[in-house]
């Protein structure tokens, strides 16, 4: 049986990928220092056989024993509201937790797969976005500890490749959605339908212009495991391509929760991305990947998802308390 370090594990993706791997019949190491992860999204999984959850923080050494044949990188703050309250922890996640893990994916002989992220692309002047783009990033706004972490961990990530001959992937994920997003993460889907369900309009940043294409996990998942298992180390974008405004966005969260709130609008955030939309070409011919959940099936999976969150999960609106972690 191969076994798979995945980082990140108690995250969003990580948690998704967990389910994916272990129901490919894999073992899986499941590493997370909880900081933005929770265990919620990995309970159904305590105990099975297959399946340990180890609390590391991948930024400090990390040793497992025994053999590994997989790694994927997941660990990050993801969210902007979460890297500008823990820049440090974003920063070395992206340097010095990759550099642990391509460390220990070259001791156990392993292949490694990266999460990256279309923010290597920042307010991109090309659409829509391909792996050929090198990218407009501003490496000192609020944005840049993720953009430029991310950035680096490709470079690492490609030298480890070139130099030590590591099967290394790299994944550019674009914006992604689905059950087991934190509602308090202060992304916009999580933010729409939380103040859906809470009865608060819906705060729509800037005019309302701006673009974003979003994907569904379950296709995520599946063009993520589609590399991986793939010969391709160029990196590879994975994303939806169906475009749409953040404001027509809002209107679709009203009409799907039913709400009788309206949309407000508040000031955007700097450098914030005024279009994205990935390219897919290389993962369609590579992969033979393509989503296949559109927005209104995808979203209307998520809405049940976070109809089961609890009264008190729901009201803990208030953005994460990092203070505990900030010595780091
Ligand atoms: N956004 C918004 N209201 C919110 C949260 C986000 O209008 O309550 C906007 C945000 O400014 C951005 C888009 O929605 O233009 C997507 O933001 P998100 O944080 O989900 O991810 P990003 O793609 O910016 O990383």
């Amino acid at each position: 049986m191969e076994r798979v370090l995945i980082t990140g594990a108690a995250g969003f993706l990580g948690s998704h990928l967990c389910d994916r791997f272990i129901a490919e019949g894999f073992k899986v190491e499941a590493m997370d220092n909880l900081i933005t992860g929770s265990l919620k999204n990995i309970a159904h999984l305590q105990g099975h056989p297959h399946f340990n959850f180890r609390r590391n923080d991948v930024t400090e050494f990390i040793e497992i024993p025994g053999e590994i044949d997989h790694v994927l990188h997941f660990a990050s703050p993801a969210s902007p509201i979460d890297y500008l309250k823990i820049p440090i922890q974003t920063l070395k996640v992206g340097s010095l937790g990759v550099h642990n893990c391509l460390g220990l994916a070259k001791h156990k002989g392993a292949r490694i797969t990266i999460a990256s992220t279309s923010e290597v692309y920042g307010d991109p002047e090309v659409h829509p976005q391909h792996e050929e783009y090198f990218g407009h990033v501003n490496a000192i706004g609020p944005r840049g500890v993720y953009d430029e972490a991310k950035r680096f961990q490709e470079s690492i990530t490609m030298a480890y490749h070139r130099y030590h001959g590591l099967e290394t992937r790299i994944v550019r994920i674009f914006n992604t959605y689905g059950p087991r997003m934190r509602l308090n993460d202060g992304r916009a889907l999580p933010a729409f339908i939380g103040q859906a369900l809470r009865g608060e309009d819906l705060t729509v940043f800037g005019d309302g212009s701006q673009t974003r294409s979003f994907c569904y996990v379950d296709d995520l998942i599946e063009g993520i495991f589609r590399l991986h298992f793939s010969e391709e180390t160029r990196p590879v974008n994975i994303g939806n391509p169906d475009e749409i405004t953040i404001g027509d966005f809002a209107e679709e969260i009203i009409a799907l929760t039913g709400t009788k709130q309206k949309v407000v609008y508040q000031e955007l955030p700097e450098n914030d991305p005024k279009h994205r939309r990935p390219d897919i070409t290389r993962a369609n011919e590579i992969l033979g990947w393509e989503p296949s959940v559109g927005r209104a099936e995808g979203l209307k999976r998520t809405y049940a998802y976070f109809r089961t969150l609890t009264p008190e999960e729901l009201h803990k609106s208030e953005h994460k308390d990092f203070t505990a972690f900030k010595k780091n």
